[in-house]
């Protein structure tokens, strides 16, 4: 039995087909992909959360040509991505990189990011610790710029303060720079006017969005496993004689399956309530603080030059609530036009949002007097919760599990629609299915994929 179809459930009962289980999915949507599923939203193509592939080096290329191979031939983009933080009329490259900041910049910020990471190294020349993401990119670019362009972007991504995001996730995904380039950027540029990066990292874009290989990977299980969409599983009983007996409340009423393992790859609150651990089940959804994600779509009929080859633009946190900002038009893969812009929002489950007011009010603010039509939305509910909240009670989860009987896996973080890539949820999915059937605990909470490994 595996709770939810989202690429690491699909991907664990992948696995366990091509290793001869019987298996059924217990999906509480009418959809298979979770997060990185991909939707139609007035005739245009987008993808939720903006989903790109890694793909910089031979191994992480080879894994995602092989899977498009396996599900028929899925065509790749391979697309150089140029990604950017926009502020007051120009754009800093992000991930963050010294040079480009230097081509770009104005000159008075270039001085004083540099003024403030050298004041910063003076205080406390024995150097200082690194635990968090706010302290990590303070360390080596100073809290200027750690404040004016990285402290936004995660708070406005991830919905968090940097200083609960792990410095080791930092690590991953942030260049670490010398003093000595990050100094250098204030040097002046006579004659140069700002322009926008030309720094690029490639991806794989899978054609018609990233949800195509989720629902190709489904259509390729077919009915070699027993689908349960609109489903929940509402109890767990202790296994007795080696076999599991759970309630699964679906459409048509309530059903108990018999299993020898459950793999939740689905929200960890849920599987701690239909273990009726509920206490631990209203703690871990307390700190999840799970939000539904929800894009506007509109169509920007004239845009500004300067968002020309940029996929997302992050939107300083000023006055305008969008947390990204996916440039569709330039996709690629997608079937959209120009100009068309998803503004990505993350909203408290239950809150209601006027979607077409609060996108065309942040397109207002982004781009004052610019034509822009709203041309609808897409929402996972319930689907996104906050970097890592809940770390701590995955602790008590996971010694729940072992107390519990043999034969129940979470896996944590990922169902928790935290921000991991695809490749890890994939690789977490077959690591599940591969362990003994009479492995009970959380799998897999403190890992990150190697985001910034490239092909030398
Ligand atoms: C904004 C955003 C942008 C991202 N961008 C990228 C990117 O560019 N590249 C990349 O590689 N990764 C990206 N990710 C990460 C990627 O989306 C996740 O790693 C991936 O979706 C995790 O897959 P999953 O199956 O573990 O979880 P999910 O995608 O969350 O799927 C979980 C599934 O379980 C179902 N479910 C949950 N609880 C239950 C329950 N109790 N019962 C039944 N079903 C249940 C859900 O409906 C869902 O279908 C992004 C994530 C976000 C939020």
């Amino acid at each position: 039995m595996i709770i939810g179809a989202g690429p690491t459930g699909l991907t664990a009962a992948d696995a366990c087909v091509a290793d001869g289980a019987s298996v059924a999915i217990v999906e509480r949507t009418a959809h298979v992909g979770g997060l990185a599923r991909s939707a139609s939203v007035a005739g245009n193509e987008i993808d939720l959360g903006g989903h790109r592939l890694l793909s910089s080096t031979p191994k992480q290329r080879r894994a995602w040509l092989d899977f498009a191979d396996r599900l028929g031939g899925v065509p790749m983009s391979d697309i150089g991505r140029r990604s950017g933080i926009l502020r007051d009329r120009y754009v800093v490259a992000y991930p963050f990189d010294t040079r480009q900041f230097r081509a770009s910049v104005p000159w008075p910020v270039r001085a004083r990011g540099a003024a403030s990471l050298a004041a910063w190294k003076l205080r406390a020349p024995t150097g200082r610790e690194d635990h968090n993401l706010d302290e990590w990119v303070k360390n080596r670019y100073g809290p200027f710029l750690a404040e004016t362009f990285m402290a936004p972007h995660a708070r406005k991504v991830f919905g968090v303060d940097p200083r609960d995001i792990p410095a080791g996730w930092a690590a991953q995904r942030i260049l670490s720079p010398g003093l000595g380039s990050v100094l250098a950027t204030a040097l002046p540029n006579p004659g140069r006017t700002p322009r926008p990066a030309d720094v690029v990292d490639r991806f794989f874009y899978p054609q018609g969005g990233v949800g195509v290989l989720w629902s190709g990977l489904a259509k390729l299980l077919g009915n070699q496993v027993n689908w349960l969409f609109g489903s929940r599983v509402t109890s767990i009983a202790k296994p007795a004689g080696g076999r599991i007996a759970v309630t699964v409340a679906g459409p048509a009423g309530d059903t108990t399956v018999s299993c020898n393992r459950v793999i939740s790859t689905g929200r960890p609150e849920d599987l701690a309530m239909s273990l009726g651990l509920d206490e631990l089940g209203v703690a871990i959804a307390q700190r999840s603080g799970r939000r539904d994600l929800v894009v506007g779509v509109v169509h920007v009929r004239e845009c500004p030059d300067s968002w020309y080859g940029y996929q997302w633009l992050y939107t300083h946190d000023t006055g305008i609530r969008a947390h990204r900002f996916n440039n569709y038009g330039e996709w690629q893969s997608l079937h959209c036009p120009l100009g068309v812009i998803g503004l990505e929002y993350t909203v408290p489950t239950g809150e209601t949002l006027d979607v077409a007011v609060t996108a065309l009010k942040d397109m207002s603010i982004l781009l004052p007097g610019g034509a822009v039509d709203f041309l609808g939305s897409e929402r996972a509910t319930d689907a996104y919760s906050n970097f890592d909240a809940s770390a701590d009670q995955l602790g008590l989860l996971d010694e729940a599990l072992r107390g519990f009987g043999e034969g129940v896996v979470s896996t944590g973080r990922q169902g928790a629609g935290i921000y991991i890539n695809l490749d890890q949820a994939m690789r977490l999915g077959e690591r599940v299915a591969a362990l003994s059937p009479r492995h009970s605990g959380v799998v897999g909470r403190d890992e990150y994929s190697p985001y910034q490994e490239k092909a030398s």
